[in-house]
């Protein structure tokens, strides 16, 4: 926790819902929230990028530089499609995996056995805890993805009831 965050007035402050990063997902849900009457509070951390903007290798158990599946799946979509498939050229000739787009992890499924996330963005084994960010998108889409992570924030906003409805009864 930074030094301003120690010192900032938090005693007496109290919310209904407590948002946590104020990204893509985050900003959309505190609005929508607030929207609907509640409480809000937003924890952002700040400071996107540390360390210069770099991910530090696990010399352990260090990314893979070759997947074997994902190789064929893309094959096989080109040549369905009609396309050429490609790696970027930091991934071929210097075997960086690079991507801007970190998504998924927090799979939406039916039930617990299978997933995180329920469509509705509720945390499996919790009554009132979303996630409504990017993990939740299932895979890389291969475009820009914050306005899928806003509409799927969007959807799970949709579902919580109006402040003054009462708490969330399911
Ligand atoms: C360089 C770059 C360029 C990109 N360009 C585009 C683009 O042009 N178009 C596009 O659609 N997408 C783009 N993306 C992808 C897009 O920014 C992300 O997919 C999107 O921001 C993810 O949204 P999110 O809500 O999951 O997380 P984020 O938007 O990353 O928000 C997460 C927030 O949580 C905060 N946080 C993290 N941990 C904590 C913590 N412990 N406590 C409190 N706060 C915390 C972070 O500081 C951050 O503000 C780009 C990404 C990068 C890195």
């Amino acid at each position: 926790m930074n030094n301003d965050l120690k010192r900032a007035p938090l005693d007496g402050f109290d919310c209904d819902w407590l948002v946590i990063g104020s990204g893509f997902g985050g900003s959309v849900s505190a609005l929508r929230l607030s929207e609907k009457g509640y409480r809000v509070g937003v924890l952002e951390i700040g400071r996107r990028f540390r360390d210069e903007g770099k991910t530090v290798p696990d010399p352990e158990k260090p990314n893979p530089t070759f997947i074997d599946v994902t190789n064929e799946a893309a094959e096989v979509l080109a040549r369905d499609t009609g396309g050429v498939a490609q790696s970027m050229i930091l991934e071929a000739l210097g075997n960086v995996p690079t991507t801007a787009h970190i998504l998924g992890g927090a799979v939406v499924a039916e039930g617990p056995e299978r997933g995180v996330v329920d469509r509705h963005s509720r945390v499996f084994g919790y009554r009132n805890m979303l996630i409504c960010d990017g993990s939740t998108v299932p895979a890389n889409p291969g475009v820009n993805p914050s306005l899928t992570i806003t509409a799927m924030s969007e959807h799970a906003m949709a579902q919580v009831p109006e402040a003054k409805a009462g708490w969330w009864s399911e």
